[in-house]
């Protein structure tokens, strides 16, 4: 089972099932995913979709989450971006980061 669909969102997030491997922010390419500190978590991180507005609809973070926390929407459902030179470095600066959110 998931969770329904948002509206107008590229990308989201069951959290219940999410157990903030960080494996979904390795594989995005645009630097959309990155993990928060939650206290209350397992980890004491979460998953967090922080760029919607640069996810290219790769599905990769899908494909590759082993616990089915992460979805994304159809490509005739919703236009996703191109990649950037801006969400390379993101992406780059997230996995420098240990996945972590940036502080900006
Ligand atoms: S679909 Fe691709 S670009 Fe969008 S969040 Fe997942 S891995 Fe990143
Ligand atoms: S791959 Fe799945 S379980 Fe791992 S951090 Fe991403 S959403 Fe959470």
């Amino acid at each position: 089972m998931s969770i329904t669909a948002p509206k107008d969102t590229p990308v989201w997030v069951d959290e219940h099932r999410c157990k903030a491997c960080n494996i979904c922010v390795s594989y995005c390419p645009a630097g959309v995913l990155a993990m928060r500190d939650e206290l209350s978590a397992v980890l004491g991180q979460m998953i967090e979709v922080v760029h919607p507005e640069s996810c290219i609809g790769c599905s990769e973070c899908e494909l590759h989450c082993p616990d089915f926390a992460i979805m994304v929407a159809k490509r005739d459902e919703f236009k996703f971006a191109k990649l950037t030179p801006e969400s390379k470095d993101r992406a780059k600066a997230v996995k420098d980061n240990k996945y972590r959110k940036l502080n900006v």
